[in-house]
């Protein structure tokens, strides 16, 4: 599956606002959204493309930029993200909900919610690498969606390596959200059931999203 290979931190710039791609160093004062805070580019600081003449920005402008937002968070390409939107307008219930669902339930980002990982992008490594199992199988796929009640676990060989020998001192210190349940002595998570609105960033905008697509 194709990703994004550029630097993350531009990704934050472009979108205003701090979207915490790099782990442990977005609290830093490595952070280059606290030293750069305007867009990249030559234009960055002056940039007014997607405003319009009353300098408030369009509504496409709007829709396109949460659905961007969206789209960085979890580090996904277009085509798959797109993908997330049509399977998001088939279930029951709200689309932007259902979306949200469908992205916080990816592997990559069970792995980063329970604290395994500083962040998806980390997370998405390690589960490439073979790391994790889910319901004792292992697995490599970070996109694939876990359902309520799958269990999720740092795969034997894995646990003498030094990431793994230092995470449960590093993780305890990581919350992780009530939707999920972790035991860090047996290295495992499981999906107690699929989030509440309430439990995912509040800063996504889904129903810009669902507007952008529905177009
Ligand atoms: Fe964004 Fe983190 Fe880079 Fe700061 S360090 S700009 S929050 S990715």
């Amino acid at each position: 599956m194709a990703k994004y290979l550029g630097p993350a931190c531009k990704l934050c710039r472009r979108e205003g606002e701090k979207l915490f791609l790099k782990g442990e160093r977005c609290s830093t004062a490595k952070c280059a959204f606290e030293r750069r805070s305007f867009a990249p580019g030559q234009h960055g600081k002056t940039s007014g493309r997607s405003r319009s003449a009353t300098g408030r920005a369009s509504d496409y402008a709007r829709q396109l930029r949460a659905k961007q937002k969206a789209r960085r968070v979890y580090g996904m390409m277009e085509r798959q993200f797109r993908r997330y939107y049509e399977v998001a307008l088939k279930r029951r219930g709200l689309t932007g909900l259902n979306l949200l669902q469908i992205l916080e339930s990816r592997l990559d980002n069970v792995v980063f919610r329970l604290g395994f990982a500083s962040s998806r992008a980390q997370a998405r490594l390690l589960v490439t690498h073979g790391h994790f199992t889910v319901n004792g199988r292992r697995t490599d796929v970070p996109s694939m969606l876990l359902n309520p009640g799958d269990v999720i676990q740092v795969r034997d060989g894995s646990r003498d390596g030094t990431y793994f020998k230092e995470l449960r001192d590093v993780a305890e210190k990581r919350t992780f959200p009530a939707w999920l349940n972790r035991d860090l002595k047996n290295l495992t998570g499981t999906v107690q059931r699929l989030p509440e609105r309430a439990e995912i960033d509040g800063n996504l905008e889904e129903q810009l999203i669902v507007e952008f697509y529905s177009r």
